[in-house]
C-alpha cells in the first residue's frame, strides 16, 4: 500500500462566506424557503448535501402529495412540473409528479431567483451568541467554510442547525424512543389499462422498512442497507418490478425543536384557528404504529378509544410554530418544526412543509429588512405577502392529479354536549374526544354514564374518566380486563381487518395507567399469568405497573403483587416479537401487513421493547435489573442503545459518530422522565 503523503489538515482560518439568509437544506421545505427569501430581496445562500434540490419528493421516492393544503408558491412549482413532466413520462403513466421533473424545476427556480446553491455541502457546526446564530461551519468538497449571516433557516429535516445552536427538542416517542418508521422507497413498474391498451405505469413503493435514529450516521447506513436489501427478491415479473431505488432514505420523523408554539393533536382535532395563522394544514392522524401502548395517552385515546385514526383533522398553522423558542434569528422550514409527536403524524405532509418553507423564506427576508428578531416580524406584512402568493387562500375543494388534498375537511366544532353524549358508545366517534376535552361542562353526565346498561357507553365513559385521572373509571376498566370483554358488535371492524382496532380489555389495561390504584393489580396479575401472551399485552401490563409504582406509595403486599406480575410476564418466551414491524398487536393469523408483496418480509426483533418495559417497571419497583439490559447497550440499533442507556443510568453508547458532530442541543428525553 502507498504511504499516506497528504495528511488531512483542517485550516485554521477557513474561507468565509456571507449572506443575508442562509438556508440549510434545499429539500421539501428548504427549496421553497430559499426561493421565497430571494424573491423577497434577500441575498440567499443554500447549503445542500445531495446533488439536487427537492429532498424526499425528488430523492426519497415519495413523488405524490398526501393531503396537506394547496396554495401559494408550491402551486407555481407544481404547474411548472406539470409542464416538463411529458419529457420524463407519458401522460397518465406515473403516480403523482415525476421526481426528476421536480429536481429540474426546483433547480431552475432556485437559479432564476438568484439563490447561491452550494450542493455537496452540509452544516456541521453552529456558533451562537446568546439567542442568535452568528456563523456556521459547512463541509464542502473544497474543504470547510464558515458562513456568517443575520438570518438562518433550518430546513435540514432533522433540525441540525437549531439543535447545534442550543435549541432544545424532543426526540422519539415517549414510550420507547422510537421514531416514526422509515422507508426505503423505489419506483415500481406495473401494467395498467389506459385507453384500452396495457401500458407501463410507474407507482411509488413506500413501505415501512424499520426504525432508525435519524441523527446517527452509522445507524442510518445500517437502516438504508436493510431497506435496500428488501428488494433482493426473485418474485418480479416484467409487468411488476422495481425500476430504481430512491437515492435518499425516507425519514418521516426526527427531532422536534421546541418552538414558540407547539402544535398539538387537540389543535388539529378541534380545527383551531390562530391569530398568527400563516396558512392551513390538514390530513389525518397518519401514524404507522400499531403498538399504541407506547404512544402518548392522548394518542392512545384518539386511536384505540375514539377510533379516529383515519378521521380528517385540520387547523391553522401558527407562525410561532416555526420559531425556535431559544433562538431569535432562526426559522424552522422542515419536519423538525414545532409540532408535538402526536401532531406530527398529521402535520408533516409535503404540502405542509412546502407551506412553512415559503413562510420561513418570506419572514426571514422581512426580518433582515427590518433588522428585527423572528418573533418581531410584522405579521401584517408577512400575511400580505402570503395572501398575494395564494398561501392563505381560503380552502376550496379541487381535484388534484398529484394526490389528494385536504380542502373541504369538515370536523365537528359545535360544542353540543348533549349531542356528543348521545354519540358515546358508537364504533368510532370524535364525540368521545370532545367530551374528554370539555370536562368542565360534562363531568357529572359522563360519570353517570359509567353505570349505563350499554357496555359500550359505560366503557367509553370510563375511558374519558380515566383520561381525567378519575378513579371512578377503575372498576369498569377492571371488569373489562377480568371478563376479557372485546366490545365488538355486528359487522364492525375487528382486529383481523384493522390493525388499529383492539378489544376493550387491552384498552382497559392501558387506560389503567392513567387512573389505576393498587386495586387493579389482581386483574393485571391474572392476565400476566396466562401462558403464551403476545408482546403487546405484556408491554401494556408492564407499562401500567410502572405507572402505578411511580404514582403510588405501594403497601408491602401490593408491591409483592406488582413484583409477581413482572416476574410472571417474563416467565415464557414472548410470542410475535420477531416479525413484520407493522405486526398485528394480537398476532391475528389472518392479518396482512401493508406493503407490496415482495417487501412484506421486513422484520425486526422487537424483544427489546418488552425488556425495556420490564426494566422500567423493575426500576420503579426497586427490583434488581436484568443482565440483558447490558447487552442492549451494544445493540447495533442506535435507538435501542440509547433507550437502554437511560434505564441503566449510563451514558448513551458512544460507538457511532453522530450526524451532527458538534451538536449541543439538549434532548428532552421523555423516556428518562416519565411513562407515556
Ligand atoms: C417514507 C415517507 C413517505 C411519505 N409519504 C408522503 C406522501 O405520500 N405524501 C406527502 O405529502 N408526504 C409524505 N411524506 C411526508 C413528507 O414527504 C415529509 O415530511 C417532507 O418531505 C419532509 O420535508 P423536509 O423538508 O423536512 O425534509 P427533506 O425533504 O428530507 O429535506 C431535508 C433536506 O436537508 C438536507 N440536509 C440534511 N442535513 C443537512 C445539514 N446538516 N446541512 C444542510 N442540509 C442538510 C437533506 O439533504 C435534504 O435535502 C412522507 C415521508 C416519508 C419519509
Amino acid at each position: 500500500m502507498d504511504a499516506i503523503t497528504r495528511p488531512i489538515v483542517v485550516p485554521d482560518a477557513p474561507e468565509r462566506l456571507h449572506a443575508d439568509v442562509v438556508v440549510a437544506g434545499t429539500g421539501t421545505g428548504g427549496g421553497l424557503a430559499a426561493i421565497a427569501a430571494a424573491r423577497a430581496g434577500a441575498d440567499v445562500l443554500a447549503i445542500e448535501p445531495l446533488p439536487f434540490a427537492g429532498g424526499i419528493g425528488a430523492g426519497g421516492g415519495i413523488h405524490w402529495y398526501y393531503y396537506g393544503v394547496k396554495g401559494g408558491l408550491q402551486e407555481e412549482m407544481d404547474e411548472r412540473i406539470r409542464q416538463v413532466m411529458p419529457l420524463f413520462s407519458p401522460p397518465g403513466q406515473i403516480q403523482g409528479f415525476h421526481p426528476d421533473a421536480k429536481k429540474c424545476v426546483l433547480g431552475d427556480m432556485l437559479r432564476e431567483s438568484g439563490v447561491r446553491l452550494v450542493s455537496g455541502s452540509m452544516v456541521v457546526a453552529v456558533r451562537a451568541s446568546g439567542r442568535c446564530v452568528e456563523s456556521a461551519m459547512v463541509t464542502t468538497p473544497a474543504g470547510p467554510r464558515v458562513i456568517n449571516a443575520p438570518a438562518w433557516i433550518d430546513a435540514t429535516g432533522d433540525g441540525d442547525l437549531a439543535a447545534s445552536a442550543g435549541a432544545t427538542y424532543s426526540f422519539g416517542r415517549s414510550g420507547d424512543g422510537l421514531f416514526h418508521a422509515y422507508s426505503q422507497s423505489t419506483g415500481m413498474v406495473i401494467a395498467k389499462e389506459l385507453k384500452g391498451a396495457s401500458v407501463p405505469f410507474m407507482r411509488l413503493v413506500n413501505f415501512d422498512a424499520g426504525y432508525v435514529d435519524p441523527t446517527d450516521c452509522e445507524d442510518l447506513s445500517r437502516a438504508r442497507t436493510e431497506g435496500i436489501l428488501q428488494y433482493l427478491r426473485d418474485r418480479y415479473t416484467d409487468d411488476d418490478r422495481p425500476t430504481y431505488i430512491a437515492p435518499a432514505i425516507g425519514l418521516r420523523q426526527s427531532r422536534h425543536i421546541d418552538c414558540a408554539y407547539m402544535l398539538t393533536l387537540a389543535d388539529l382535532a378541534e380545527r383551531r384557528a390562530f391569530a398568527d395563522s400563516v396558512g392551513a394544514t390538514g390530513a389525518h392522524y397518519d401514524n404507522h404504529a400499531t403498538d399504541y401502548e407506547f404512544e402518548s395517552d392522548e394518542s392512545l385515546f384518539w386511536v384505540w378509544v375514539c377510533r379516529q385514526w383515519s378521521a380528517p383533522i385540520a387547523c391553522d398553522i401558527p407562525y410561532r410554530m416555526i420559531i425556535p423558542a431559544a433562538l431569535d434569528n432562526v426559522w424552522m422550514a422542515c419536519r423538525a418544526a414545532g409540532v408535538t409527536t402526536d401532531a406530527h403524524h398529521s402535520m408533516r405532509m409535503q404540502r405542509d412543509i412546502q407551506r412553512i418553507g415559503e413562510v420561513a423564506g418570506e419572514a426571514a427576508a422581512l426580518a433582515v429588512r427590518h433588522g428585527c428578531a423572528a418573533a418581531a416580524v410584522p405579521y401584517a406584512q408577512l400575511r400580505e405577502r402570503l395572501v398575494a402568493s395564494g398561501a392563505m387562500s381560503p380552502p376550496t375543494k379541487v381535484d388534484d392529479d398529484f394526490g389528494p388534498d385536504s380542502h373541504g375537511v369538515e370536523t365537528r366544532t359545535e360544542e353540543d354536549i348533549r349531542g356528543w353524549l348521545a354519540e358515546l358508545g358508537r364504533e368510532s366517534t370524535i364525540a368521545t374526544w370532545h367530551l374528554y376535552r370539555h370536562r368542565e361542562r360534562c363531568e357529572a353526565a359522563v360519570a353517570e354514564l359509567v353505570a349505563s346498561p350499554s357496555p359500550r357507553v359505560s366503557f367509553a365513559a370510563a375511558c374519558i374518566l380515566a383520561m381525567w385521572r378519575d378513579p371512578r373509571a377503575e372498576e369498569r376498566l377492571i371488569a373489562a380486563v377480568i371478563a376479557r370483554e372485546d366490545g365488538f358488535e355486528g359487522a364492525e371492524k375487528r382486529p383481523d381487518n384493522s390493525n388499529r382496532v383492539v378489544p376493550f380489555w387491552l384498552v382497559a389495561i392501558s387506560m389503567l395507567r392513567r387512573c389505576g390504584t393498587p386495586r387493579c393489580l389482581g386483574a393485571l396479575l391474572q392476565t400476566a399469568c396466562e401462558s403464551g401472551l403476545v408482546l403487546n399485552v405484556r408491554t401494556a401490563i408492564a407499562i401500567t405497573c410502572r405507572a402505578l409504582a411511580e404514582r403510588t406509595v405501594l403497601e408491602a403486599s401490593d408491591r409483592a403483587t406488582a413484583e409477581e406480575i413482572i416476574r410472571a410476564l417474563g416467565r415464557d418466551p414472548v410470542r410475535n416479537a420477531v416479525g413484520v414491524i407493522q405486526r398485528h398487536i394480537l398476532d391475528v393469523p389472518t392479518f396482512k401487513p401493508y406493503g407490496p408483496r415482495y417487501v412484506g418480509s421486513v422484520a425486526e426483533d422487537s424483544t427489546w421493547q418488552f425488556d425495556l418495559c420490564i426494566a422500567h417497571a423493575r426500576a420503579a419497583l426497586g427490583m434488581p435489573m436484568d443482565a440483558r439490559c447490558d447487552a442492549y447497550r451494544a445493540d447495533p440499533r442506535a435507538i435501542v442503545r440509547r433507550v437502554f442507556a437511560t434505564v441503566a443510568g449510563g451514558e448513551p453508547g458512544s460507538l457511532c459518530a453522530t450526524k451532527l458532530l458538534s451538536a449541543s442541543g439538549r434532548a428532552r428525553s421523555a423516556i428518562a422522565s416519565s411513562t407515556p
